[in-house]
């Protein structure tokens, strides 16, 4: 029946024999794909009312000189507000987005240092307050296969996360380079690092190490998240080793397959 989904397990039976276990997993993917919709449409519906109110905000505070400091100071907190549920509705509409796509990895190309020097652009914009020296090593002339603007998000997620979660003045370096077995894309940090007993956990939906440090670098909580999924879709893993009070790496590989061409 096209329409039951099951999973399937082989495990071994006795000497001889082979025990194979077909699970009916219909009703469950099912739930999936309401969730996934559900998610969709209410990110998108809800993206039009916040968008007025935000316009409205940012012009009352100038519009109107004879404010009141306390109201004042309630319009532009408001205004921030407003921003960051902005970019957690952006962040869930990517994420469905990516949850849904058909779109076919091996159709596309991706020149991936053309694509990170424009991401280094942003990471010098975000990095004005911070003072990070941002090294980027990068091997130019590698074409791999994949979606751009997903890979972009997948790094740019990473970089930007190593720029938030560095206390000021640290240093982080971002790698492109060919290995022996294919490419890998890596940040590396000097922050405070993360426990181990996180790191599993990090790419759920809205998992955060510290809640409210986290609230106040502005994050919506989905960045790892989208980074698990675009990785998935690319046939990789996301990777992390950290150690407390000395810093962590955030890297991925693709095999040699994925190299479409190299100058
Ligand atoms: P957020 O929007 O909170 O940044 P993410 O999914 O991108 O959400 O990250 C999840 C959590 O992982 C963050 O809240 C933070 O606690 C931790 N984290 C991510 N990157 C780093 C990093 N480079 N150093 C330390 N902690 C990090």
């Amino acid at each position: 029946n096209p329409l039951k989904s099951f999973e399937y397990r082989i495990m071994p039976y006795g000497e001889e024999h082979l025990l194979l276990i077909a699970r009916d997993v219909t009703r469950l993917s099912q739930l999936e794909e309401m969730r996934k919709d559900f998610v969709a449409n209410v990110s998108h519906e809800l993206r039009t009312p916040l968008t007025v109110i935000n316009g409205y905000l940012e012009i009352l505070p100038d519009a109107d000189e004879q404010l009141n400091p306390f109201v004042k100071k309630a319009y532009l907190e408001m205004s921030t507000q407003t921003q960051r549920m902005q970019s957690l509705i952006e962040d869930l509409l990517v994420l469905s987005r990516i949850e849904a796509s058909s779109e076919r990895v091996y159709e596309n190309t991706v020149d991936m240092a053309a694509m990170l020097n424009q991401v280094k652009i942003e990471a010098d914009a975000l990095n004005k307050d911070k003072h990070h020296n941002i090294e980027f090593h990068l091997t130019p002339g590698v074409r791999i296969y994949g979606i751009e603007t997903e890979l972009r998000s997948a790094c740019s997620n990473l970089i930007f996360n190593a720029i938030n979660y560095t206390p000021e003045g640290g240093n982080i370096d971002v790698y492109w380079s060919v290995t022996k077995a294919g490419v890998r894309f890596a940040v590396k940090d000097n922050g405070d690092g993360i426990e181990q007993r996180h790191l599993s956990r990090l790419t759920e939906r809205f998992y955060r190490v510290d809640k409210a440090r986290s609230r106040k670098t502005g994050g919506s909580g989905l960045g790892l998240s989208i980074v698990k999924h675009v990785l998935n879709h690319h046939n990789s893993k996301l990777q992390i080793t950290s150690r407390v009070g000395e810093g962590s790496e955030f890297f991925f590989e693709f095999d040699a397959e994925m190299i479409a061409s190299q100058e």
